[in-house]
């Protein structure tokens, strides 16, 4: 996945002078053992950098300064060996506007039961130091990950893993530019959004381009460059038929293909939408076109939805290619069988292939909307498992972020006359109350389909955002959902004054 820096962590020690250089020595010495640790054992895909023991207001305040200034620094990993009194790290946390976890951990995992005296209890001190750590974030209402547990454990590495890339969403959130060729699909309401405040939480550029521009991008692609390319899709995909005019679609979308990728990089685009009401100039829909693309690592959305594309692009970083998949989704068909409930989630064409099981084919059929001629697409089924969907929802003064868990499975019959890609899946708690719950909430029928991040990835992004979540899984209970979201909209409310 191509991104803006090449993003490292901070590892910050706090302590205090009063335990004597020796201590702190030894405190430091332990942290370095900890970084080097975390590094060597793979778990991690960014690299973690010891940065400073810290004692001092000043010292605090500047490391801050520095972490906010350097643009590689995605995030800062803070551990309290010993006791730091917490009005010292005030000015620093305050002023950080980077991403901040807490690991609560301590060096030793046991206690030392026949060698324990007060020197081992005054350096390894976490128990209190943490607490007291703790209590200043939340003092200041610093938005903050807290991870608790043995360093070397699995599941702290893991944990660890997850939220640094969070960390690295969120910087690639704050300088994200998405272009929109065309406007919104006429009349729909969803897919609408305030800009202004979209790019003043999340840091998103969303401008506007006319087809045309694209159009003249598409048009300067020569033969050449086409041929090459869809000797690539000969490659890595299933070409169904490779009749002439079959050929002859394919290649207009591998045209579509190279000249909207040049007015991306050209621009610094990270994500985009079209739509099918808009087309001047292009003979197709961009459907194959899009599918690599977002494959690439592009976020993507329909219709004008930029919301949802930025999205899209934010939640492949999270994901960080676990190998799973995220896509653009829609909701579009139920299967409302009592015995066996479950959504058939697709789009026109633009479904992305990493969530793909199995072959890719290519296949050329006409699209049925948009009075263009037929255009190529990737037709596939999609992996089974957990996965989410999420939907980012303007309410009028805030966004809210909705999550659904769902349990992808595989259709239970063949849909052989169905020309596009697709995905099937069970919503928790059921199809009844998971939809009710969406309904409820506001949530779009335009998706991220995630199978390469958790919930709790996406309530951290929202947290650091500074947005609203709403859950929707298997824990999940109707009738206090629907007191939570009547608290939620006076909490919103309120902090939105
Ligand atoms: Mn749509």
């Amino acid at each position: 996945m191509k991104l803006s820096k090449n993003y490292v962590f901070w590892f910050v020690t706090g302590s205090q002078h009063l335990y004597g250089p020796k201590t702190l020595e030894e405190v430091k010495k332990d942290s370095q053992g900890i970084v080097e640790g975390l590094n060597e054992k793979g778990a991690l895909d960014y690299k973690v950098e010891f940065k400073a023991l810290l004692t001092t207001s000043e010292e605090i305040t500047s490391l801050m300064k520095e972490a906010n200034n350097d643009p590689n620094c995605a995030g800062i990993i803070g551990w309290m060996h010993t006791f730091s009194p917490a009005k010292m790290w005030i000015k620093g946390l305050s002023i950080l506007s980077k991403p901040f976890v807490h690991l609560h951990t301590q060096f030793n995992r046991d206690i030392p039961w026949s060698e324990i005296d007060m020197d081992f209890m005054n350096l390894n001190q976490s128990a209190h130091g943490g607490r007291e750590f703790g209590f200043i974030n939340t003092r200041l209402r610093q938005p903050r990950k807290v991870i608790v547990g043995y360093w070397e454990a699995a599941a702290v590495s893991e944990q660890l893993n997850n939220f640094m890339n969070v960390c690295v969403a969120i910087a690639e959130s704050k300088c994200l530019k998405v272009a929109r060729f065309g406007d919104n699909m006429r009349y729909v309401a969803v897919t609408e959004g305030d800009k202004v405040e979209a790019e003043i939480k999340f840091g998103w550029e969303i401008n506007g381009y006319a087809v045309g521009d694209l159009a003249q991008y598409v048009n300067a692609v020569t033969d050449e460059e086409v041929d090459a390319l869809y000797e690539e899709y000969k490659k890595s995909y299933n070409i169904v038929d490779e009749s002439q005019d079959n050929v002859k679609s394919i290649k207009y979308q591998a045209k579509i293909e190279i000249g909207m990728e040049r007015f991306l990089v050209e621009g610094g685009f990270g994500a985009f939408t079209t739509t099918f009401e808009d087309l001047h100039g292009l003979e197709q829909l961009p459907g194959l076109a899009v599918q690599r693309l977002m494959e690439k690592g592009y976020g993507f959305a329909g219709e004008g939805d930029w919301k949802t594309a930025a999205l899209v692009r934010l939640t492949k970083i999270m994901g960080n290619n676990t190998g799973l998949g995220t896509s653009f989704m829609e909701d579009y068909t139920y299967h409302m069988d009592p015995s066996n409930p479950m959504v058939l989630g697709a789009h026109m064409l633009e479904i992305c292939p990493t969530i793909a099981d199995g072959v890719v084919d290519i296949k050329v059929n006409p699209l049925g909307i948009g009075g263009k001629a037929a255009p190529a697409r990737f037709t596939f089924e999609c992996k089974t498992g957990k996965a989410l969907n999420a939907s980012l929802v303007d309410l009028g003064g805030r966004m809210r972020l909705i999550i659904n868990e769902v349990d992808a499975v595989k259709a239970p019959n063949e849909m052989p006359k169905l020309p596009v890609a697709q995905a099937m899946w069970v919503p928790q708690p059921s199809l009844e109350e998971g939809a009710k719950a969406w309904i409820l909430a506001g949530g779009a029928h335009h998706t991220v389909y995630s199978m390469d991040v958790n919930t709790e990835q996406l309530i951290d992004f929202a947290e650091f955002m500074d947005i609203e979540t709403v859950i929707i899984n298997n824990n999940t209970n109707l009738s206090t959902f629907r007191q939570e979201l009547k608290l939620q909209d006076l909490v919103w409310n309120l902090k939105s004054r």
